[in-house]
C-alpha cells in the first residue's frame, strides 16, 4: 500500500497533537488513548450474545459449503467503508499505530472472556504475513492484536508454528471463489498442535478464506478445535 497525502497528514497530526483522538480530533482524557471513549462507543458493535459467532458461521456456510475447519468465531465489530472503524483499521494496518493495535486486541481479549467464559484456549496464534510482505509493512497487525489478546486472556501465543508461503497479494478485488482458489496452500505449520484449542486471530474477517485455509492446516497439524477471532466483519 503506497503512504498516501492522508497517511502522511494524518500522522504528521498525530505527532503534533498526540493528545487529540485519531478519529474526531476532540482532546483526549487523561485515561483514554489515540481514540476517545465516545469514538470506541459510536463503532458498530455485536451487541447480542452469539450475533457476531451467527454472522460469521452464516458466511462460512455460503461461501464454503460442507466445510467444518472452523468450529467456533467471535468479532466485536461491524465494518463499513468510510467509517471511523475503517479509518482506525487502516492506521493499524499501514500507519504505524502499533499501541493501539495492541489496545484493540485487549478489547477483543475482554469480548472474549465475556462471551465465551468457558472457553479453554490452549494458545493464541496470529494470521501470519507473508516475509516479504512483513519486510515492506515492518510488522504484523493481527501479531500486535493478538499479543493484546493473549495478555488480556493470559493465553501464550505462537508465531512460530503457522506461516504463509504464498504471496497472495490483495484479496480486495477478489469475489469468494477467486479468494478460495488463490489461497489454496497458502499457509503450512511446522510444528503439531495436538490435542490444541486455537484461537486463530486476525484484523477483518471478510470471506473467510484466509481463515479457512488456515484453518484447514491447523486441524492437520493435530488441533482439535479453531476458533476464528477478528476485530472486525465486512459487509458480505
Ligand atoms: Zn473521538
Amino acid at each position: 500500500m503506497p503512504i498516501t497525502i492522508n497517511t502522511l497528514i494524518r500522522q504528521a497530526l498525530h505527532l503534533v497533537y498526540p493528545n487529540a483522538c485519531l478519529c474526531c480530533h476532540e482532546l483526549l482524557m487523561d485515561n483514554e488513548s489515540v481514540i476517545c471513549n465516545r469514538c470506541y462507543e459510536g463503532f458498530d458493535h455485536f451487541a447480542l450474545p452469539g450475533e457476531s459467532q451467527g454472522h460469521i458461521m452464516d458466511t462460512l456456510k455460503k461461501n464454503f459449503p460442507g466445510d467444518s475447519s472452523i468450529d467456533q468465531a467471535i468479532s466485536c465489530y461491524k465494518f463499513h467503508k468510510k467509517s471511523h472503524l475503517s479509518l482506525v483499521i487502516h492506521a493499524v494496518k499501514y500507519d504505524g499505530f502499533q499501541v493501539l493495535a495492541l489496545d484493540l486486541g485487549a478489547r477483543l481479549g475482554r469480548h472474549i472472556r465475556k462471551e465465551m467464559p468457558q472457553a479453554n484456549f490452549s494458545t493464541v496464534i496470529p494470521i501470519p504475513l507473508h516475509p516479504v510482505k512483513k519486510i515492506e509493512r515492518t510488522y504484523n497487525q493481527a501479531e500486535l492484536l493478538g499479543s493484546g489478546v493473549s495478555d488480556c486472556l493470559a493465553i501464550q501465543m505462537n508465531t512460530t508454528v503457522l506461516h504463509r508461503i504464498k504471496h497472495t497479494g490483495s484479496q480486495t478485488s477478489f469475489v469468494a471463489s477467486e479468494r478460495k482458489e488463490n489461497l489454496l496452500n497458502a499457509f503450512y505449520c511446522n510444528q503439531r498442535l495436538d490435542e490444541q484449542s486455537v484461537l486463530l486471530v486476525d484484523d477483518v474477517f471478510t470471506t473467510g478464506a484466509t481463515m479457512i485455509s488456515a484453518a484447514k492446516v491447523l486441524k492437520k497439524a493435530g488441533a482439535f478445535n479453531v476458533t476464528v477471532a477478528t476485530l472486525a466483519v465486512a459487509d458480505s
